[in-house]
């Protein structure tokens, strides 16, 4: 639930390059580290996302972006996205948008959760994020604008705008 919209299977993949400090997950920077991921892995992926009450998977880690990862993860989106067009694919990376947006695998991300976390940024009121850099950018409207560079954000950031206190509520399946 803290990974994305709804009810998601989340896959952390091992490798990440971006030595944040104070990173949450430094077992997952080494790229041979983890657990293979196989085909039972894959079933396992996928009787999740058989379930109607979940929304989607979101690929984290490391950074499911990071050159060890990226076929494999675009390999893997795809599959998922023909076999669940209504389920939704959220990425988390430490790279930022104006790096990435050409990538051939958004054409199948929904959603991106950028750059890298910043301790001195860190903000727990922050909705999907670590840090008030980090952006949550609604991926299929950014690429359908004429400069796809730009991100349009998916949500703005709770803690500026709401000063929450409490666990925010959600409509329509986004923020409000
Ligand atoms: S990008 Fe994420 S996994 Fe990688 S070092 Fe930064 S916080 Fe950790």
């Amino acid at each position: 639930m803290l990974n994305g919209d709804g009810l998601r299977v989340v896959l952390w993949v091992a490798g990440c390059n971006h030595c944040c400090r104070e990173c949450h997950n430094p077992i997952t920077w080494d790229p041979d580290g983890g657990l293979l991921f196989d085909d039972a892995a894959k079933k396992e992926i996928y009787e999740q996302l058989d379930k109607s009450y979940i929304s989607g998977i979101t690929f984290s880690g490391g950074d499911p972006l990071h050159p060890a990862n990226g076929m494999a993860v675009r390999e893997l989106m795809a599959q998922i996205k023909e076999k669940y067009p209504q389920k939704t694919i959220w990425l988390y990376t430490g790279a930022v948008w104006e790096e990435i947006y050409s990538y051939a695998l958004m054409k199948y991300v929904d959603v991106v959760v950028d750059g890298e976390y910043m301790a001195d940024k860190k903000d727990v009121k922050l909705l999907w994020k670590g840090s008030s850099n980090q952006r949550v950018i609604d991926v299929k409207k950014t690429l359908a604008q004429e400069d796809a560079s730009v991100p349009v954000l998916y949500c703005g950031d709770y803690a500026e705008e709401y000063q929450l206190t409490e666990k925010p509520e959600y409509a329509g399946g986004c923020c409000v």
